[in-house]
């Protein structure tokens, strides 16, 4: 592999490990606490091997087709990968989402968590969930609204026999980040979740203000996407 790229990823992914510490240290956080999902959609080929060769082994993926081209054959030489869906999910791609995937960030409505209970049950493969929320309550995003979210968790929890691991959330592109992680959180405090998954590559140190517990972070990480 090119000498070059495997230097600049490391030295990107390394940038961005000591500016989350940083974060952490400023907040009174431990800096372990947060941990650092690559997030690998649309990028080539060459810069994701550089960045396994850095040791790093927790990759989100928007799209389940992508994802397993990218990483199906790579399971059996990684056994340590942890995959992230962090993309929205129909319900007839469910099962092909449950075998492959470790988390799930975007569960957003009952008809999700029933493809995803039918799924568990027929491959004995059980994924941790994270419910997303549409903080911004944008049309466009994918997220159940925060009006909506105590009543959707509980359902999640009594409906459907999963225990949610945390929340997550993509706040608006023109507003500021902080608001929308403060809101998540409160969301989460209140119905006994612990687990954060916010900020992005504009956004990742604000987000560990705000107690993330993982940051997805692309662009940073990896360069542009094409
Ligand atoms: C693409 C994407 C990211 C990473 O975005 P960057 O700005 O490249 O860090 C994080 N979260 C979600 C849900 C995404 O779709």
């Amino acid at each position: 592999m090119d000498d070059e790229l495997r230097k600049t990823i490391a030295a990107a992914r390394a940038d961005v490990l000591a500016r989350i510490a940083a974060a952490a240290k400023g907040a009174g956080r431990d800096p372990a606490s947060i941990a650092l999902t690559a997030v690998s959609k649309f990028q080539p080929e060459e810069r994701i091997e550089a960045m396994l060769g850095t040791g790093q082994r927790m990759f989100g993926e928007n799209r389940v087709q992508e994802a397993q081209d990218r990483w199906t054959a790579r399971r059996a030489t990684f056994g340590d990968l942890e995959l992230h869906l962090i993309g929205p999910l129909q319900t007839n791609k469910a099962k092909d989402a449950i075998a492959l995937f470790d988390v799930i960030e975007t569960l957003d409505r009952p008809k999700l968590a029933g493809a995803i209970a039918d799924a568990v049950s027929k491959l004995g493969r059980k994924p941790r969930l994270y419910v997303q929320v549409n903080t911004g309550e944008e049309d466009q995003k994918a997220g159940v609204a925060p009006q909506d979210a105590d009543a959707f968790i509980a359902s999640v929890r009594r409906d459907y026999g999963f225990e949610p691991e945390g929340l997550m959330c993509i706040p608006p592109e023109a507003e500021p980040a902080g608001l929308h992680f403060a809101l998540l959180g409160k969301i989460a405090s209140r119905n006994g979740l612990s687990k954060l998954s916010i900020g992005m590559s504009a956004d990742y140190e604000t987000a560990v203000m705000f107690g993330a517990t993982s940051v997805r972070v692309g662009s940073a990480l990896f360069g542009a996407r094409g």
